[in-house]
Formats: C-alpha cells, structure tokens, sequence
C-alpha cells in the first residue's frame, strides 16, 4: 500500500490496482422494465439539468484518456441506444489521442438500425444483454414483448461488424436457469460469445436474495450436462469474465461471478454517471461530483486532480459478504453495467 495519492499519472488506488476501463452511463432511462432492475412504472429519473450535455461527456472522457491512462471506454445506461447524440459522442471519442477501444452494453433494441452507423462513428464491439429465448418469458422478465427486436440487434451488429458480439445473460431460480444450455447453444450457432452473470444486489427494489441468484457452480453444472467445458488457456487479466473452452475450443463461453467468486484484486474499472458523478465500484456507497467542478470552470489538469483523488478511496472490494454490506442508494440502472 503506498501513501498518497499519486500528483499525475494513472488512476491507481491504495490496493496498487490502476483503472484503465471507463464505463460511461449516457442515461439512467431505459426502454424494457426488467424484473431483476426496476418496477413495472419506472423510477424517479435523474433530473435534466443534472445530466451531463454531450460536449460535457466528451470533454470528461477526453480528460480520462489523455491525462488518466483510460485505455476502454464502454459506454452503458439504463439504456445507452435512447441517448440522442450517441452516434455523435462515440465518433468524439472515436478521435481521441490515444484512441482507447469502445464498445457498448445494450439491451439490443433498435441496434439493428443504428449499428451501421456507430460502427462507421468508431464503436468496435458490443454487449447484448439476453436472460431468455422464449418470447412469453421474455415478455414477463422485461415487461415489454421485444424479443425479436433483441435477436435483431443481435445480428445487425454482427453483420455491422461489431464483433466480438457478447451476450450477457442473467439466470435466476425457478424463472429461467432451465435456459442456461439453449442459451449457450444459441450462442455458439451464431458465432456470440455468450457470459453468465451472477445476479447482484444493485435493484432498485433492493430485493435482491442470495437464495435465488444461481451461481457460478450450478451455471456450469448446468452447462456440463452438454458440453465438454475445459478452462481457456488465454491471460484473463483484469477481465470480469472467468471463460472456459466449449467442446474443446476456438468457442468459449463465460461466468461473470461477482458474488461467489469476487474477482475484486484485480479490477480495473472507473465509473462516470450521466449525471457526472465518479463511482469507484459499482457497489460505492459514496461518489465524487465532477460535473459541479466542471460547470464552475476547473481546468482539465483540476479534474484529473479530482478523479485520481477519488480513485485513491477505492474500496478493496465490493464487500457483499461483510453483514454490515450496505446495498447502493444508486440503482443499477443509474450506475451502468
Ligand atoms: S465489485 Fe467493485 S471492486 Fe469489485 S470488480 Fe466490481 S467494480 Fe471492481
């Protein structure tokens, strides 16, 4: 453990660990409503004048890459794809110097229409959330009947180019852990790499149950009644994904296990809300404001400043096991995946 926080340089904290992976909330909306993240009528949004104009984004970004070491930019919501301008902010990016790599998590609606044009703005890969391929249970996880919306996404980005196309699935007891194998089949016949997340206590509802969450063990149990799963061979580094080769390779498949297996030693990840606020972990309880900075005139190297800052506070991890565990006040939609 070193001091102080560093003057210049990275984003590195106390535990020696240095945030390279920038995940970007554009907006707290989104278009499905699912079970495991907010009621059927929405939350309370995030107010207008408190959310982060585009040039605002950019210029935060921008202050990352170049004075921080950020390498990644993943760009999240509640739903990134309803931001107006996001073609424009991945292109802004899209010329940063350095140029890190930019992808995108979305729920796949309307993908299959803009995908064209954010590949051409500079995105390089996407993250399709996808729980279900059963149209009726699709409809009861999100509230809303848009499958074939998602399937579309799906394939507009990889005919788009933006690959590799992932598939981030959440399987929960009794309502769709029977799909864990179909899911992977599908994934593996469409050329997506498809991980498995553990489900987290980050609902708005705060009904998270450890009891109903189906983890990493029975995930690949589940998976090991049809394919043969041997551990992938490549570094996997400060990847949240724990990937494991299907039927002997080139095709992997993922478990992203938050909860059982933490993988918090190594995590490279900053956060920045669409309403400007930096989120060490996506489970801090605590954030810095930067956008009030930003609005009172601070110069770049000031809110660089402010980010290493925050950054040094980091928490050695997210600390879901500790009894005295506290659930964010900020809701996954709000905080991005
Ligand atoms: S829970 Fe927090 S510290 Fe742990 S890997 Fe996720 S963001 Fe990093």
């Amino acid at each position: 453990m070193t001091a102080a926080p560093p003057t210049d340089g990275v984003l590195a904290d106390r535990y020696g660990r240095v945030a390279r992976d920038l995940r970007v909330s554009l907006t707290d909306k989104c278009n499905l409503r699912c079970t495991y993240c907010m009621p059927a009528e929405g939350l309370a949004w995030l107010p207008g004048p408190q959310l982060l104009g585009d040039d605002e984004i950019v210029r935060l970004v921008g202050v990352a890459v170049r004075l921080l070491g950020v390498t990644e930019v993943r760009f999240t919501g509640g739903e990134p794809l309803i931001r107006p301008g996001l073609v424009g902010i991945v292109a802004a990016v899209a010329a940063l110097e350095p140029r890190p790599r930019i992808s995108l998590t979305t729920n796949g609606i309307g993908l299959d229409r803009l995908a064209p044009a954010l590949r051409a703005a500079g995105l390089d890969r996407v993250n399709v959330s996808l729980d279900t391929l059963d149209p009726q249970r699709f409809a009861r996880l999100t509230r809303r009947p848009r499958l074939a919306d998602v399937l579309g996404g799906l394939a507009g980005a990889a005919a788009a180019g933006l690959t590799p196309v992932k598939i981030n699935s959440v399987l929960m007891r009794g309502v769709n852990d029977d799909e864990a194998p179909g899911l992977l089949r599908f994934a593996l016949a469409h050329g997506y790499e498809l991980r498995f997340i553990e489900q987290m206590p980050l609902d708005a509802q705060h009904g998270w149950d450890r009891r109903t969450m189906v983890t990493a063990d029975e995930i690949l149990a589940s998976l090991r009644g049809e394919f043969d799963l041997t551990p992938d061979p490549a570094e996997r580094g400060a990847a949240p994904a724990e990937t494991w080769l299907v039927d002997g390779g080139p095709a992997r498949v993922g478990v992203i296990a938050s909860v059982t297996r933490p993988f918090c030693g190594d995590c490279d990840r900053t956060r920045l809300t669409a309403d400007g606020q930096i989120r060490t972990c996506l489970f801090a309880t605590e954030e810095s404001d930067l956008r009030g900075a930003l609005r009172a005139g601070a110069d770049d190297d000031e809110l660089a400043r402010r980010w290493r800052v925050a950054t040094w506070e980091k928490r050695a991890g997210h600390g879901i096991d500790d009894p005295a565990f506290l659930q964010p006040t900020r809701p996954m939609s709000a905080i991005g995946g």
